[in-house]
């Protein structure tokens, strides 16, 4: 067998013939000619025999290592012009377009990165952390179904720190699928407007005829508003949203309330829990600082301690964190009684209540709250009377925290790997590609 052959069987790439082979300092070079004539466009599935120019682009993409060498792939390509997207070098069947990488690589690259961590990826593959972000958001973009925004019925609108805390992501689940199927930079009413937007996108309605295609400098916006009138219309993807859960915050309520009236905003309980552990952790910290102002570095240094015992599950507790709320528990003060409420708070929603139970249970923590003269729960009163019924809507319509707090975790999780991305494109990218209806296969399941 010649070796030009054994490497073309080798490599498996689609449509190219190998020409050359050689061997590189640390790298093995393949050359490589299309077999196809016609040329076709990187962006759409446009084709034609006309070259554009007889200028001649060397390009190179790395392939999936041979043993210890790297694999270089090198080939001379033609341009084009396509009607719709101008003048280009021609695509190739193996790598995606603007990609230094072969498609197969980009998999592998995308696979690794939903399941192990920046040093694991970056030594193996020796491809450094940034490029990673350029190769999971092309594949993402790839992957993700327009579809999946077509048969969304419960939602859930949810934000997330990015890059420590100062940069938030809004992510939206389907509740049913248990997956996260659309996310934007921002945590705003202007970020669950966006979303709105790509649910139905204006000028794209169903009952209309195709508008002619915008040019690109023009803000497709500022068309629709002009065609819809002042009166924000319901898109018809909008319109089948039956419910739409959220955390406490007046932007996604706005939001949710303009672009689908119709939908039941629900309060997630998980947001109610999580806001009943920042009161207490509030009332633990000032606690904490009155220790060391009193000059008691050594009790202060035992509570901080403290904080991990009185955020978890008591089911959840070692025997050390048992035996500090214990001590807790006898010196009593403002802390234990924070705990307390919280422990109250939190157990409404982790005993699977009818909702006539949830709704004595709350009236009385919230008229409990209120006197507890601890602060950060009185203004946790009042909060969680403002959006009673957004709660109780939760358990009536059984929108609970099981499913999506198991995905939300897994969405932190990854958003903390994608901190070292400079954007927040390539964090987005992780996340779909981890916690949404996406389906990785490596380049030998696809044989
Ligand atoms: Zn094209």
């Amino acid at each position: 067998m010649r070796v030009t052959t054994a490497f073309c069987r080798l490599l498996r790439l689609d449509g190219v013939r190998v020409t050359s082979v050689l061997f590189e300092g640390d790298r093995v070079v393949v050359g490589v000619v299309l077999r196809r004539r016609r040329l076709v466009c990187p962006c759409c599935a446009f084709s034609t025999r006309g070259r554009e120019g007889r200028q001649a682009h060397e390009s190179v993409w790395r392939h999936l290592d041979l043993g210890v060498w790297r694999l270089e792939i090198r080939a001379t390509l033609r341009q084009l012009r396509c009607p719709r997207h101008g003048v280009h070098v021609e695509g190739v069947p193996f790598a995606r377009h603007r990609a230094q990488f072969t498609r197969d690589l980009e998999d592998l690259v995308a696979w690794l990165a939903t399941r192990t961590d920046k040093t694991a990826i970056t030594r193996l593959v020796r491809i450094d952390w940034q490029t990673v972000g350029r190769i999971i958001s092309r594949v993402a973009d790839e992957q993700l179904d327009e579809r999946r925004l077509d048969d969304l019925f419960e939602i859930g609108i949810d934000e997330i720190a990015w890059r420590g805390g100062h940069h938030f992501l809004t992510l939206v689940t389907d509740h049913r699928a248990g997956k996260i199927v659309w996310g934007g930079v921002g945590r705003s009413a202007a970020t669950a407007d966006e979303f709105f937007a790509a649910l139905d996108p204006p000028g794209k309605q169903p009952d209309t005829p195709d508008l002619p295609e915008v040019p690109a400098d023009t803000e497709p916006e500022r068309v629709a508003e002009g065609a819809a009138g002042d009166l924000p219309t319901v898109g018809p993807r909008a319109a089948q949203l039956t419910t739409i859960s959220l955390d406490m915050g007046p932007g996604y309520a706005k939001s949710a309330r303009e672009h689908a009236p119709q939908a039941v905003i629900c309060i997630d309980p998980y947001h109610v829990v999580q806001l009943g552990n920042r009161a207490l952790d509030e009332v633990r910290r000032s606690y904490w600082n009155e220790l060391r102002s009193a000059a008691q570095p050594g009790a202060a240094k035992r509570f901080k301690d403290a904080r991990w015992a009185l955020l978890k599950n008591p089911d959840d507790h070692t025997s050390t964190q048992a035996a500090t709320l214990r001590k807790l528990k006898n010196a009593g003060g403002a802390v234990w009684r924070a705990y307390t409420l919280k422990e109250a708070l939190r157990s409404i929603f982790h005993s699977h209540l009818d909702i006539l139970d949830v709704a004595i249970l709350l009236e009385r923590f919230i008229s409990r709250a209120a006197r507890s003269r601890i602060p950060a729960f009185a203004r946790l009163a009042k909060t969680i009377r403002k959006h009673a019924a957004g709660i109780l809507a939760a358990i009536r319509t059984g929108i609970n925290n099981g499913r999506v707090e198991a995905l939300n975790n897994k969405a932190r999780l990854i958003t903390r790997r994608a901190y070292g991305f400079h954007s927040a494109n390539a964090a987005l990218a992780l996340i779909h590609l981890t916690c949404g209806p996406i389906t990785l296969t490596l380049p030998q399941e696809s044989l």
